[in-house]
């Protein structure tokens, strides 16, 4: 992207929903060049009144659970339906793994030939901080190009859905059809955020296990207290080969959404998730001003060698640098 960008144009392309200037645009929000972030912002600010409208939905869950089959089905039957799918995938564990959860082209093949959709990895920049920032305009992005209906996806593997968990309307957890012990590997905190547990692969010899796994996830959501307002979790099962429940599974999205946005608690979530993000950006660069100061610098090495030693405290340590501030 070395070009001269013109944001006008490029607004203008991305609301005519050109999947290719979609793309690009959601390649500038992802730039960490501080020329390239300037162009961002005037882009998103172009576009900011067209941005809002989609239904935000996480969706997580293991490696093999069947996360990229439930997307290309349901998605395959949303879009015969009339609706534009995006699917931006987050993977912070690709400097881990080597690659992003999208690397393998044969993911929702059929999904990514139709025109209703759009499906794009979202690199997380190497931080967590950076799945928040690039996947929230990157959601905004899409909801510009006219996509209804946009999934984060993630693996799930824990700090992740934290982060995705505080960009999206719903968060959809996908669990493997095991019960029994299976239930306590997973992790509470996860099971918590959840708006939505899905058992997956209900079909054929698995049909068993997966409503015994079901009936236990019922049951564990009762145990987990009254649900704070306005966010009851749920328990489905569904079957992506076969189709089964992915009618229910969309059902409950659309009656979880009327009856959020009947109490204000859809709008009250959005409103909540972007003061966070706004904390968030605020951190980052006065962060980022604090690090540059020359005394900061210079002094940095020294105090971590003595937290790193144990000599200090991470609060005292902290006091110290705080302390060679510049004046204002
Ligand atoms: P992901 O890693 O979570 O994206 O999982 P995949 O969607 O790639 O699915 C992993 C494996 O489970 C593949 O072999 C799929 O064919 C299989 N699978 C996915 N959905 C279903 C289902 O509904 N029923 C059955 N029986 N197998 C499924």
């Amino acid at each position: 992207m070395n070009e001269a960008i013109d944001c006008e144009r490029l607004a203008g392309d991305v609301v005519a929903g050109d999947r290719a200037a979609l793309a690009r645009a959601i390649t500038l929000v992802e730039s960490s060049r501080p020329d390239h972030r300037g162009l961002a912002e005037d882009l998103l600010a172009r576009l900011l009144p067209r941005t809002g409208g989609a239904i935000r939905l996480g969706l997580s869950g293991a490696p093999g659970v069947g996360k990229s089959t439930l997307i290309e089905h349901l998605g395959l039957r949303l879009i015969a339906r009339g609706h534009r799918l995006a699917v931006l995938a987050v993977d912070p564990s690709s400097p881990i793994t080597g690659g992003s959860i999208l690397g393998d082209k044969t993911r929702m093949a059929e999904l990514a030939r139709s025109p209703g959709a759009f499906i794009r990895p979202s690199p997380s920049g190497g931080q967590l901080g950076g799945v928040a920032r690039h996947t929230a305009e990157a959601i905004l992005l899409t909801e510009a190009a006219g996509f209804d209906i946009v999934i984060v996806e993630t693996v799930g593997i824990g700090q992740s859905e934290v982060a995705v968990a505080g960009l999206v309307d719903l968060f959809v957890l996908l669990l493997a059809p095991a019960a029994g012990d299976q239930l306590q590997g997973i992790k509470k905190g996860v099971i918590e955020l959840a708006d939505l547990l899905v058992v997956t692969k209900a079909d054929g010899g698995l049909a068993g296990a997966a409503s015994e796994a079901l009936a236990e996830y019922r049951a564990a959501l009762g145990l987990l207290g009254p649900a704070a307002a306005g966010r009851r979790a749920q328990a489905l099962s569904c079957s992506a080969l076969t189709g089964t429940g992915l009618e229910e599974l969309w059902q409950a999205i659309e009656h979880a959404r009327a009856a959020r946005q009947e109490s204000g608690a859809w709008q009250g979530r959005r409103a909540e998730q972007a003061g966070l993000l706004l904390a968030a950006e605020i951190g980052a660069a006065l962060l980022s001003e604090f690090r540059a100061d020359a005394r900061i610098a210079a002094a940095y090495p020294e105090v971590q060698i003595q937290l790193s030693e144990g000599k200090l405290t991470p609060s005292e340590a902290a006091r110290r640098l705080l302390a060679l501030r510049a004046p204002k």
